[in-house]
């Protein structure tokens, strides 16, 4: 576990996929869910080191619907069954059930993205949303100031939760830092629906000047976040010039 803000901690699920705790003015809140039922029990173990449980936790917020974001909200509802959970218009229906998530074609991908887009085929079960997250949604609830913007382009309906105050921004899957000695990247192109869409949004996050960028993938950009997310964005427009 990592802290990256005085209420905000990093927590790294088998090596690759990131939660987020927020101990909030309204009790705790998790960001996101992981992949399986593991998610529960680092839960607890984390939580337990901050002095706090299960029990505590009243909200959880996602990011996107991607099955290593999502593949473990019903269990973890199971386990927190009074918190409420909170989804975006789009994602809420594929959180429910009601619709499944969309890839990009196989037959425009090429090589790794090719192969990858096989990996991402899980489907998450179906779970109630009680809350809708959308463009300036306050969640003052959650830590004064907080609020939804849109981060749409890897999913139609990601988004992300950006604390001005702070300059930080807790942003999903908008850009990877899964690799660090690849530095910031783009996100897997297999699992971006909206290319174009994704640009749009990296350059929204250019603009918000950031200090600290927290992703769903990777170690947080703590202190240089604008600065690295401008190096990408110029690499971005060489290869798309
Ligand atoms: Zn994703």
């Amino acid at each position: 576990m990592q802290q990256i803000h005085s209420h905000i901690y990093q927590i790294t699920l088998l090596g690759f996929v990131n939660v987020y705790l927020i101990t909030g003015a309204d009790g705790v809140v998790v960001v996101d869910a992981g992949v399986s039922k593991g998610t529960v029990t680092s839960l607890q173990k984390n939580l337990a080191a901050l002095g706090l449980k299960l029990a505590d936790v009243r909200h959880i917020l996602t990011t996107h619907a991607h099955f290593d974001h999502v593949g473990g909200l019903k269990s973890l509802h199971e386990a927190v069954p009074q918190a409420k959970i909170y989804a975006s218009p789009y994602e809420r229906k594929i959180v429910t059930g009601e619709a499944k998530i969309a890839y990009p074609p196989r037959s425009e991908l090429r090589g790794m993205s090719w192969l990858m887009s096989f990996m991402l085929a899980g489907q998450s079960k179906p779970v109630q949303v009680d809350g809708l997250l959308e463009e300036q949604t306050d969640l003052d609830f959650v830590l004064p100031g907080l609020k939804v913007i849109n981060l749409p382009g890897h999913t139609f309906g990601q988004v992300g939760f950006y604390l001005p105050e702070a300059h930080l921004l807790i942003g999903g899957d908008v850009m990877m830092h899964l690799l660090p000695r690849l530095g910031l990247t783009m996100p897997f192109r297999a699992a971006s629906i909206d290319w174009k869409a994704c640009i749009e949004s990296i350059h929204k996050v250019e603009a918000l000047n950031l200090h600290t960028l927290a992703l769903g993938h990777g170690p947080a950009l703590m202190g240089n976040a604008a600065a690295v997310v401008k190096t990408l964005v110029k690499k971005i427009s060489q290869r798309e010039a």
